[in-house]
């Protein structure tokens, strides 16, 4: 056994987003992906609205996904790519199933951290014999993105072999063991992961912030780096793994996206801001934006909704979408708001069915007899009372039924000054806006850790080696962690890190 691992940065390096980084054991002869995303606002700029890739190779001449062909994986990608078509969906996936069957990949697994695409979105398109080590909640989540769009050649989730995992489960792969750890971020259900390589600890963060309503997760990870006490109390560990135990963590993998400069804020300020805003609230109506995936972002917003007596209007797909989170319930927080039980909130229909969400959205309400929460973009005109419309993109159809004699706010509450999830607009709404008097407000906490909590986080840690990712300031980072005698390892795209036992 030769025990020394390699860490090639494919994505996510000096660049927010697009994390993708193989991790070779020699010592356990294993390959794994350690997240697979792509860099969104690059991909939704070559693909936007609608529009999707034709070839694999157009994605990987266009530097969106990696080259398998200059990587020691085989087979990465699905082999039947271009026979997926949208109609006969089944039949087709049944094809593809087969054909990567029949070419199967060396890749051993691909662990994902959490639900943003920039996390995940790499996975459409691959060989569907890799098995994906994901947390419950992230394949919920994905499952119901995937059903809430139209199925393309980027949407393209099924016949995937999906292995879930929850904390305190130890993922096994050849013999690798790697403890996936539950952190709070700005998507339910995110993980962080500490794995156990033959040449010692290396921690991947994922996405993680300590100012959020589930702090406390993010802390419990922290003790479980420091004391691993779910792999040591497994009795699995043998005499050589205890030894590098002993010797700390060895390699961070720690996310860096706002590191040098920022504001002291959590999700509580934003429901707080939003109150001192109602307390002197000239406007009739909302318009306002976030992030689909931030579950906490649309409780507080509906809450506050709620509490004022406004309707909450947002559209067929995203009523679908939160449904589906709201049924397969998996945490707490995902039952609140709930599409069926909050009579605040409202769906905007447009036109005949022509989706399949459409469908299945105005079924359940019906079913539930909630068909009074049906509105017609034409209602919103003399509608009834204020409301909140929560939109991602601007339509023709939203401009031309707003009452623009009535008082408007356009509120920007996205992830960052990028997104996670898709190509950042807000600039291109609000000038739309503007066109109408319509002002805007940024009230906004991020999904990301601040500087002061990233310090002692890593502080806490003290690793041998640290790399920083999702980051565009690698060098300031290094400069910082010097202070703490911290080697900080600032990585290229596609060069390899090495690293061995001692
Ligand atoms: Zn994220």
């Amino acid at each position: 056994m030769n025990d020394r691992i390699n860490i090639t940065l494919l994505g996510g390096v000096n660049e927010v987003g697009g994390n993708t980084f193989l991790l070779e054991d020699f010592g356990y002869d294993i390959k794994i992906l350690i997240d697979f995303g792509v860099k969104i606002d690059r991909y939704f700029r070559y693909y936007p609205r609608k529009k999707a890739p034709s070839t694999i190779n157009e994605l990987i001449m266009n530097n969106l996904i990696p080259n398998d062909d200059l990587l020691p994986i085989d087979d990465l990608y699905t082999h039947s790519w271009s026979n997926i078509k949208i109609k006969n969906t089944s039949i087709k996936i049944k094809e593809q199933i087969s054909l990567d069957q029949l070419y199967p990949s060396n890749l051993d697994g691909i662990l994902i951290s959490h639900a943003h695409k920039d996390h995940y979105f790499g996975i459409s398109f691959i060989n569907r014999s890799i098995p994906i080590y994901t947390g419950k909640v992230t394949k919920k989540i994905i499952k119901a993105f995937y059903k809430s769009e139209i199925h393309k050649l980027d949407n393209n989730f099924k016949g995937l072999k999906w292995r879930t995992f929850k904390t305190g489960d130890i993922i096994n792969i050849k013999d690798l063991k790697i403890i996936p750890f539950h952190v709070d971020h700005s998507v339910p259900g995110a993980y962080g992961f500490i794995i156990y390589s033959s040449v010692g600890i290396i921690v991947y963060t994922g996405d993680f912030r300590m100012h959020g309503p589930l702090s406390n997760m993010t802390r419990e990870f922290l003790e479980q780096i420091k004391t691993n006490n779910i792999f040591l109390r497994s009795n699995t560990a043998d005499d050589k793994q205890k030894v590098l135990i002993s010797k700390g963590v060895k390699v961070l993998l720690c996310e860096g996206t706002r590191i040098h400069k920022g504001i002291v804020e959590s999700e509580e300020s934003v429901e707080n801001n939003l109150e001192k805003l109602f307390q002197n609230n000239p406007f009739n109506f909302i318009l306002v934006k976030y992030d689909r995936t931030d579950w906490d972002r649309f409780r507080t917003f509906s809450q506050i909704a709620k509490n004022h007596n406004w309707k909450y209007i947002i559209t067929e797909k995203d009523a679908y979408f939160y449904y589906l989170l709201n049924k397969y319930g998996l945490q707490n927080t995902m039952k609140d708001p709930n599409i069926i039980k909050d009579d605040h909130i409202y769906i905007v229909i447009n036109g005949d069915v022509k989706y399949i969400w459409q469908e299945k959205i105005r079924q359940i309400i019906y079913k539930n007899q909630k068909g009074a929460r049906f509105l017609k973009y034409s209602d919103l005109y003399d509608i009834d009372g204020n409301f909140f419309f929560y939109l991602t993109n601007i339509n023709r159809k939203l401009i031309k039924n707003l009452n623009f004699k009535k008082t408007g706010l356009f509120i920007s509450s996205s992830i960052d000054p990028y997104s996670e999830e898709f190509y950042d607009n807000t600039n291109t709404i609000y000038a739309k806006l503007q066109e109408f008097g319509i002002p805007c407000y940024r009230i906004h906490a991020s999904g990301h850790v601040l500087i002061h909590d990233l310090i002692n986080f890593v502080k806490s840690i003290n690793p041998m080696h640290l790399i920083p990712v999702h980051t565009e300031y690698s060098e300031f980072i290094k400069l910082l962690f010097s202070k703490y005698d911290i080697d900080t390892i600032i990585g290229e795209k596609n060069k390899i890190i090495s690293f061995n036992a001692d």
